[in-house]
């Protein structure tokens, strides 16, 4: 049984949550806001050709600032499409919209580009035109659960179903024919025998290609998250281990358990004993990376540090193998400019406390020429700036939820930023 964890760029996903949080306050006017869902099988002709028409139908458009804003939207979605030859395999999301920046009459036209994380894809072609963003097919790809299949079996039949947070999906039912237990008048006690084997045989391989067949799919789309398989006695663990179906199921497989049928009431048994262990799941990954961190902080191996200013600095060497960040982060990153000289300076500090500092900005002047023309250049979310850094450098990055034992240390402890290297600082 392989226990590998699923493995899912919890940055990337962060990061579309955070774009997500974004988009949803963008607001326009009238249909001057464009969503365009395209799956990853859309050819980007078609998609450019249909665009050709909705460019067309927006020249009826009435008011003058309306017509030019989708006009110019549409003209920009079609200049993006025109740098892909095919949609990544995730599919991708456009946002294009006229968002005024002071009101009537400053609007720009800005553009946002979604490719979706590995795992997670665009399933319908949508063309969407109203005064704010159409979200909720990206939201459901953030929210959507991991699947899990599930087998019922013993030598009578089977049961194939996947589950899916409560939703539970029962694919098929398949009966074994094993005969009885009865031989027929005549029938030899070593030919019957033979011929029960034979017919299991025959069993467990077909139900093997229907697993397959169900799972196989699911696997390469990269939506399932593991396979559990129930049964009586030593059936269940004979077909469990055995090669009558892909060795991608068998990568898969996290659980055998034991259940008395084979229908659905063995399916929902099996759930029941499986779910202690499914939720568990879910944070053994986040729980085993803090582990691995205070285990090398409690050996002093000298191959962790924690603290911003620390694995910042360890960052900017390229010596951060993990970067394990809490999701209760909540910290601005703000660049403030002299546009007068070259000086620049950043600073880290909580969202309730920008606007102070752009009135202290505001009244100060620059240190090294003096001039009053300080301003704050940018200002990112530390979870990006400190992520993207980390990946700049070949480092893998982790958001740990508060939930566990652990995520709460990191969190309490140590700030919510740590970091496990690939060689020691010390000197
Ligand atoms: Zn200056």
């Amino acid at each position: 049984m392989d226990n590998e964890e699923p493995e899912e760029d919890s940055f990337e996903l962060y990061k579309l949550r955070k774009i997500l949080q974004d988009l949803e306050k963008k607001k326009g006017y009238h249909t001057e806001l464009i969503s365009l869902y395209i799956p990853p099988d859309k050819r980007i002709s078609d998609v450019i050709n249909y665009l050709k028409q909705e460019y067309g139908q927006a020249s009826n458009i009435k008011s003058k600032t309306t017509r030019k804003n989708v006009m110019d939207c549409i003209v920009t979605i079609q200049k993006r499409l025109g740098m892909i030859k095919k949609p990544p395999e995730t599919g991708m999301v456009i946002f294009c919209g006229a968002i005024p920046q002071m009101g009537p009459g400053t609007e720009k036209i800005e553009l946002y580009p979604i490719v979706p994380p590995p795992g997670r894809k665009i399933n319908t072609y949508k063309y969407h035109c109203a005064s704010e963003f159409y979200l909720e097919p990206l939201k459901d790809l953030l929210t959507e659960k991991a699947t899990f299949g599930i087998v019922a079996m013993d030598r009578s039949g089977a049961t194939i179903a996947t589950i899916k947070g409560n939703e539970l999906n029962v694919i098929e039912k398949i009966t074994s024919g094993i005969q009885g237990k009865h031989r027929a008048g005549g029938q030899s006690q070593r030919r019957f025998e033979r011929l029960i084997e034979q017919q299991a045989h025959e069993f467990f391989q077909r139900l093997g290609e229907h697993m397959n067949k169900i799972f196989l799919p699911l696997i390469e789309e990269g939506k399932l998250e593991g396979i559990i398989i129930g049964g009586a006695g030593p059936t269940k663990d004979y077909f469990a281990k055995s090669d009558f179906f892909d060795y991608r199921i068998r990568d898969k497989l996290l659980l055998v358990v034991d259940t008395g049928y084979s229908d659905i009431t063995g399916i929902r048994e099996i759930i029941e004993k499986s779910e202690g262990y499914l939720k568990k799941l879910r944070y053994t990954k986040e729980k085993k990376l803090v582990q691995k961190f205070l285990g090398h902080l409690a050996r002093d191996t000298g191959l962790v540090t924690y603290g911003e200013k620390e694995v910042r600095k360890a960052l900017e060497q390229s010596a951060v193998d993990i970067l394990l960040l809490s999701e209760n982060l909540s910290k601005l990153r703000v660049l403030i400019r002299c546009p007068n000289c070259k000086y620049s300076i950043e600073k880290t500090l909580p969202p309730q406390e920008l606007d102070a500092l752009e009135q202290e900005i505001a009244g100060k002047s620059c240190p090294e020429c003096d001039s009053s023309l300080l301003t704050i250049d940018s200002v990112v979310d530390i979870i990006e700036e400190l992520g993207e850094l980390a990946k700049s450098t070949g480092a893998r990055v982790e958001i740990i939820s508060p939930d566990t034992e652990e995520g709460a240390q990191l969190w309490n402890g140590f700030g919510g930023i740590a970091a496990i290297l690939r060689y020691s600082l010390q000197d």
